[in-house]
């Protein structure tokens, strides 16, 4: 028997066909065991924990392994005249969804679809209140706004399905959100949940509950409710139409034309190996699913269009091409055969690809030369989440709980390293701002890798003044250090190629191919770094791992840093000294590493243009 069309599965299938065929056949997906969206699904979990929370009269509905039977038990909640549900599992012909909260009054259902993405909901109120279209909807032009579309897909999807499902009823679907015009009343929000885990080290998060006293809920107004009925009424033909086309490719045999062959093939979540080796990506690419270099590897390729205008991986594919060096370089050009800085970077990555030489661009010696010394490379660790942990800070609001810096005094000297933890259950950033003053002074210039740091700090300039005493100084700091910093991804853009970036400009990606081909590096590393990590390991996976609490921990990318910071402030391991140590050891290893990496490329750099600075 053909399992109807799941809403999960719907929602896969909008940015490509293939993916249903591939989830149906049980192809890994690397969504799964992905770190940050396993992080963003904590706090989904307690944001769907305080929606509930707000509806003590709710019953969930029984969930088992047969939604068939599941469907029928919804059913029969439904037929009480005055009911709210939670997880009800709706079912119609060939759809199925599973439904956040129903609350069902007579003829009429309220459908809420509960989802912890943050929208401005005073802006939105205001925009509706003087007759526009509100943050849901495009101000110019009609129709949804993109980046509210799969929410609202969603909920148009599960409004179809319960509209059929129950003829005479009136449906109104609402969308249940976080509100990021709002502000935390009550300190650490998270630890009023409980999150619920599985799997033989609780590896797998499932849901959440919310343990706080319920007279705490009215200080916890965080979320908004909005009524997405004219939403809904934009979308509802278009998703019935694609979920329709979905349906009749249930469980059929795979067939070419439902792919959406493309450069977001590039980040497709069916790309890792399953049991007989084959990966989605591999099924869908073929033959051409090993070119090297791939045409998937050039930086923005998904901007390129052939001279005939059409899309570029698109026409290579139909084609049969996908090396990076079937790319014409003509078509990197503008429309007007002039040259943008894109299209420099693209035709350089492909140049020096093919001659696997480095490039050297004829300004990177003059901006190293313009640096002031000491110099100071730093690198921050923030959080967002969505349940805030201090008063007064909004939904998603910034936690900065980490800094780093390599300090260089004079060209060539050996850095030095301080560094910054959070380790009070207090709104840090002030703290953070203060300790890094204290180490950065005034004079040097500040090495940064991305605009990242500079856009920490002012949304930390913003925030002081609702959790501080206002701090003039502080702030004119702030505005001082903007004007030392020097942003060294700009150079790894616009100044420096490298084969073995493949048209990637992280800083790890950076230091990984300079790594591998440049001994006096790996010397320079040994020596600051006090490490031995051989030409063809990576200094980030390099980083050893530590048991806490009978499980090998690690960190080493960002996420991994956000996820330690948690476990060692909010986690098991709070009220652990060894298990915090442990955690804080990990934080410190990795946030080092990151300001040790900008001196090593720095270094790099300055020998290879000569510049004495
Ligand atoms: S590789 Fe591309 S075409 Fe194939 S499933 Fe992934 S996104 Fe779709």
């Amino acid at each position: 028997m053909t399992l109807p069309l799941s809403k999960s599965e719907y929602m896969q299938a909008r940015s490509c066909g293939a993916k249903l065929y591939y989830r149906r056949q049980g192809y890994p997906d690397n969504k799964s065991s992905n770190a940050y969206l396993r992080l963003l699904a904590h706090g989904g979990y307690m944001v769907d924990a305080l929606a509930r929370a707000k509806y003590p009269e709710g019953i969930a509905a029984p969930s088992g392994h047969d939604p068939i039977a599941d469907a029928a038990h919804g059913r029969e909640l439904l037929r009480a005249e005055h009911v709210t549900v939670f997880d009800a599992t709706i079912l119609h012909g060939g759809r199925i969804a599973r439904a956040d909260v129903l609350v069902k009054n007579g003829e009429a259902i309220d459908l809420i679809e509960v989802k912890s993405k943050g929208i401005d909901g005073a802006a939105h109120a205001q925009s509706l209140a003087k007759g526009g279209r509100g943050l849901l909807q495009n101000a110019t032009k009609p129709g949804v706004a993109a980046k509210w579309r799969e929410k609202l897909e969603d909920i148009t999807y599960q409004t179809l399905v319960l509209e059929r499902m129950l003829p005479g009823i009136v449906v109104r679907p609402f969308l249940m959100l976080v509100d990021a015009s709002k502000r935390a009343k009550v300190d650490n929000v998270p630890s009023l949940f409980r999150v619920l885990t599985g799997g033989p080290n609780g590896e797998r998060t499932y849901g959440a509950r919310f343990i706080g006293e319920p007279e705490l809920l009215d200080s916890l107004d965080l979320l908004t409710i909005l009524d997405v009925s004219a939403e809904v009424a934009l979308l509802r033909d278009e998703v019935d139409a694609a979920a329709s086309a979905f349906e009749s490719m249930l469980d059929e045999p795979f067939e070419a034309d439902w792919r959406t062959i493309g450069a977001d093939c590039r980040n497709c979540e069916f790309s890792a190996p399953n049991a007989a080796g084959e990966s989605g990506f591999h099924h869908c690419w073929g033959d051409l699913a090993d070119k090297n270099p791939h045409v998937l590897e050039l930086t923005h390729a998904g901007q390129v269009k052939t001279l005939d205008g059409e899309p570029l991986v698109e026409t290579l594919f139909a084609e049969g091409k996908a090396s990076l060096f079937d790319v014409s370089i003509a078509c990197l050009a503008k429309a007007d055969m002039t040259w943008g800085p894109l299209g420099i970077r693209q035709r350089r990555q492909i140049e020096h690809t093919r001659s696997g030489t480095e490039w050297i661009g004829p300004t990177l010696r003059a901006n190293i030369g313009r640096v002031e010394y000491p110099l100071y490379f730093i690198d921050f660790e923030c959080s967002r989440l969505a349940m805030p942990y201090h008063v007064g800070m909004r939904p998603w609001g910034q936690v900065s709980f980490q800094w780093s810096c390599h300090t260089v005094a004079e060209p060539g000297a050996q850095p030095v390293h301080t560094e910054w933890l959070n380790a009070d259950d207090v709104w840090p950033n002030r703290a953070f701002t203060v300790a890094l003053r204290d180490a950065v002074g005034e004079t040097g210039s500040v090495l940064i890798w991305s605009q990242y740091e500079i856009s920490t700090l002012r949304e930390t300039a913003e925030e002081l003044p609702r959790f501080a005493a206002l701090d003039p100084e502080l702030h004119a700091w702030l505005k001082r250090l903007e004007l030392r910093a020097v942003d060294m991804h700009k150079w790894a853009q616009n100044d420096y190629y490298h084969p073995g970036m493949k048209g990637r400009t992280s800083i790890k990606v950076v230091l990984d191919a300079l790594w591998r081909s440049d001994a006096a590096m790996r010397e320079q590393f040994k020596l600051w770094g006090g490490r031995d990590v051989p030409a063809d390991a990576d200094p980030y996976r390099a980083l050893p791992a530590i048991e806490i609490n009978g499980v090998m921990q690690d960190v080493h990318e960002g996420t991994g840093a956000m996820t330690a910071y948690q476990a060692m402030m909010y986690g098991v391991e709070r009220d652990d000294p060894d298990g915090r140590n442990a955690w804080a050891h990990l934080l410190r290893q990795y946030c080092e590493l990151d300001t040790l990496s900008m001196v090593l490329v720095f270094e790099y750099w300055r020998r290879a243009t000569s510049a004495g600075n």
